[in-house]
């Protein structure tokens, strides 16, 4: 009955403590303030966290597509821009030429002055290489002393300019190794994407022209 429960109520320890010290409405107030402070601290602890992790995800997106020699895109990244790139001439037909580029006696290179030597002579080529191609051109390395490049919105005919002119430039790079300066040339082999071509099919062309430049003497661009 109603005594029963009034006796209870004042044994309650809790409400015993709330009717000696009651809670001020100022004093709930400051404590929901202060845990709405530590959710947005944890919020933000939360947010940053996230962010750290998504760059560290484009951090290793961006070195899983990097060459370690060179710094330049390697294979992983050139297979991804290959495709893109063929899509984009089914929708549009801008010309679209391959080139693939390789070191001429680079065996020599390395037997003469040593590995280390050959692998300053690959990132230089790449630095060159790759500091002079047009924004919408991409260059990768392929593989050893191979390099593939994709040249956009440029015929054949002025694809092989620029091709010459890159070749010159890298013959004007001036290397040194045991105090003997070395001139090191590069070959290219170039192709235009056709209507029905398969990447395959394709890429064959380029490597037979770069074949034709090598046996032609070297040094030099040839068009397939
Ligand atoms: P060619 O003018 O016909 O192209 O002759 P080449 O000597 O350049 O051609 P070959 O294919 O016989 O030799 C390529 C050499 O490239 C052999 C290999 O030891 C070297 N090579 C491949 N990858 C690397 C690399 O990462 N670093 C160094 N230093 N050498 C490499
Ligand atoms: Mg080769
Ligand atoms: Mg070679």
């Amino acid at each position: 009955n109603g005594k029963k429960g009034r006796v209870q109520a004042q044994t309650d320890p809790v409400l015993a403590q709330m009717e000696q010290h009651p809670e001020t409405e100022q004093q709930r107030y400051d404590k929901a303030k202060a845990e709405i402070a530590q959710v947005t601290d944890r919020l933000h602890d939360v947010e940053s966290e996230a962010e750290a992790l998504r760059s560290r995800i484009r951090e290793e997106r961006s070195q899983a597509q990097t060459d370690a020699l060179t710094g330049i895109p390697n294979r992983l990244a050139w297979e991804e821009r290959l495709e893109q790139e063929i899509a984009r001439w089914k929708r549009f037909s801008t010309p679209l030429v391959l080139l693939v580029w390789d070191v001429d006696y680079f065996k020599k290179v390395n037997d003469s002055f040593g590995h280390k030597a050959g692998d300053k002579v690959l990132r230089t080529i790449a630095r060159t290489l790759d500091s002079s191609i047009r924004e919408t051109d991409f260059i990768a390395r392929y593989g050893g002393e191979e390099f593939v490049h994709l040249m956009t919105g440029a015929s054949l005919e002025d694809c092989l300019l620029v091709a010459d002119k890159l070749r010159q430039k890298v013959e004007q790079t001036g290397f040194h190794f045991r105090e003997q300066s070395v001139t090191i040339t590069v070959s290219c082999g170039l192709s235009e994407f056709r209507d029905g071509d398969s990447s395959d099919a394709w890429f064959e062309r380029a490597d037979k022209a770069l074949y034709s430049a090598k046996q032609a003497g070297r040094n030099r661009c040839v068009t397939g």
